[in-house]
């Protein structure tokens, strides 16, 4: 389930994201520990996901917001 949306989606069209040092996100279905999952292609999840602090409550660790952003570049210049 979309951390963002909250729908549900195939694997395939979400990408894992679990939390890095000093409140970094990282992306990757490899990496251990606990993962928030998000739509791979809609920026607005993204956003969403930010102002909700989505990512701090599914992983259960301090997020910076900056670093949610960062996740993916904003398509605007
Ligand atoms: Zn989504």
């Amino acid at each position: 389930m979309c951390v963002g949306c909250r729908r549900r989606a195939a694997p395939s069209h979400l990408v894992r994201v679990v939390g890095g040092p000093g409140g970094s996100l990282l992306i990757g279905r490899g990496l251990p520990g606990r993962g928030a999952w998000i739509c791979a292609d809609a920026p607005g999840c993204v956003q969403k996901a930010a102002k909700r602090n989505a990512f701090a409550k599914a992983l259960r660790v301090p997020v910076a917001p900056a670093a949610v952003l960062a996740l993916w570049p904003s398509p605007d210049p």
